[in-house]
């Protein structure tokens, strides 16, 4: 009897994941890894600044599911089969040992994601799996009841299953030789970016950053909490770009032009902070505004906090005029900026976008479409914010599918 042949399409993380595992359930399986460039593994190569975050310490689904803008409940239900646990046991086994930060995310412990390519390489070359580069799949169709895989160079390969593992593409027509096969795509648009405030004195506080404030996006339900960070173009830090990631498509429809509400004394709200305000007037009655800055913020911006109130540096807080006393307020609560452009962070952009979900049967990740057609890692409508939650999506998209394949002949 002749061998099935597995075609992955993508040389990435999903693909690698897919390829070998579907190998691990099904020794007879003849699996063929297409990539479209001369590298293999280059994201997994650059990414975490090179040390590669490969997953997140995070061992309940429903913490974890938080951290997908989209595909939190295609997530949840692929995360019961494969999970943060079977990661870190999966590369720990083949002697990739993971270590924690204190932001929770994981990296080898060498610090290098070489360990990781490394380790993936291996496992493909001893279970024979082919790889075949420099080839772009411009096509697929079905030729009696086989898969017909067509190149950018007109060669063709045939073959029973295939693994669609192409990453994100930034534009829908990228899609178009997925979308002829009957898939909806949903638009790819950009997410993960900072915000650029070109019209506001804060940038010229570059470098200081604050443990935690609240960014609101003026006039929708959108917020998130955390540290924050200005820079040359604006504001970033994991406030902004986890914001980023959620108002994704909101973001994108205003053409990156809207408004922000910055609290940046997340304990306070304009009430708290008034009552907070007359005691202050006592206790540091005689005491310079300027060199008592009573909220532990950084120096430079206190005093453009009160640069931005009016507030004259030698006046003492028994004598803050209370107009400027509510314009202080105003401001450490509430400030607004008219935001104007996005900046991408660090190179390290994820596309939101790609193969709708309701169109995959997660427990499988075939194609609810055309039989035998499976995908894996971002190729779907699926992406987290940074601190390794797309990589896990990757390794559990990939293996669900492997071992469907594995398991199905
Ligand atoms: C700079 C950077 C840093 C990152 N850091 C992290 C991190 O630390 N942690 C984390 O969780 N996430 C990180 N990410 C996101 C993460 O890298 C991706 O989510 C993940 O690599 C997706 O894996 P994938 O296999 O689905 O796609 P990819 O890694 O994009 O792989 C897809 C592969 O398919 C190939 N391909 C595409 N089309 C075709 C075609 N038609 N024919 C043949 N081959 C094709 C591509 O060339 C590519 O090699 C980072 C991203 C970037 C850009």
């Amino acid at each position: 009897m002749n061998k099935k042949r597995l075609v992955v399409i993508g040389g990435g993380a999903a693909g690698f994941f897919c390829a070998i595992n579907a190998a691990a359930f099904n020794h007879a399986l003849e699996i063929i890894i297409i990539e479209k460039t001369t590298k293999l593994l280059s994201k997994v190569k650059v990414s975490g600044g090179g040390r590669c975050n490969v997953t997140h310490s995070c061992f309940s689904i429903a913490e974890m599911i938080k951290n997908y803008p989209r595909g939190e409940n295609f997530v949840k239900k692929a995360f019961h089969q494969f999970f943060t646990t079977d990661t870190i046991n999966w590369f720990g086994k083949r002697s990739v040992q993971l270590k924690t930060e204190v932001d929770g995310r994981m990296f080898p412990v060498t610090n290098s994601s070489q360990t990781v390519i490394d380790c993936l390489m291996k496992e493909v070359n001893n279970r024979s799996i082919q790889i075949l580069m420099n080839r772009e799949v411009k096509k697929l169709s079905m030729v009696n009841d086989q898969w017909s895989i067509e190149f950018a160079n007109e060669e063709k390969i045939i073959a029973d299953f295939v693994c669609v593992a192409s990453g994100g593409f930034a534009k829908t027509i990228q899609f178009n030789w997925l979308k002829e096969l009957g898939h909806t795509i949903e638009e790819p648009i950009p997410s993960l970016f900072t915000f650029n405030i070109p019209a506001d004195p804060i940038k010229e506080l570059m470098g200081i950053s604050v443990e935690k404030a609240i960014v609101k996006i003026t006039g929708t339900k959108f917020s998130q909490q955390g540290p924050m960070l200005i820079t040359h173009w604006g504001l970033s830090g994991p406030a902004v770009l986890k914001l980023s990631a959620f108002a994704a498509r909101e973001l994108h429809k205003v053409n990156y032009d809207f408004k922000i509400a910055v609290n940046w004394l997340p304990g306070y709200n304009e009430q708290t902070l008034r009552e907070k305000f007359s005691l202050l007037r006592n206790e540091l009655a005689p005491q310079k505004i300027v060199n008592r800055n009573p909220f532990f913020l950084p120096q430079r911006l206190w005093e453009y906090f009160l640069q931005q109130s009016t507030i004259d540096q030698n006046i003492r807080w028994a004598d803050l005029p209370a107009k400027q006393q509510n314009i202080l307020i105003k401001i450490l609560c509430a400030q607004e900026f008219d935001v104007k452009g996005k900046t991408t962070f660090k190179e390290e952009f994820v596309t939101a976008g790609g193969i709708k979900l309701n169109e995959i049967d997660v427990n499988t990740m075939q194609s609810k479409m055309v039989p035998n057609l499976f995908f894996a890692g971002e190729v779907m409508d699926v992406d987290g914010i940074t601190g390794g939650f797309n990589f896990q999506h990757a390794w559990t998209s990939g293996w669900v599918a492997g071992k469907a394949i594995g398991e199905m002949t």
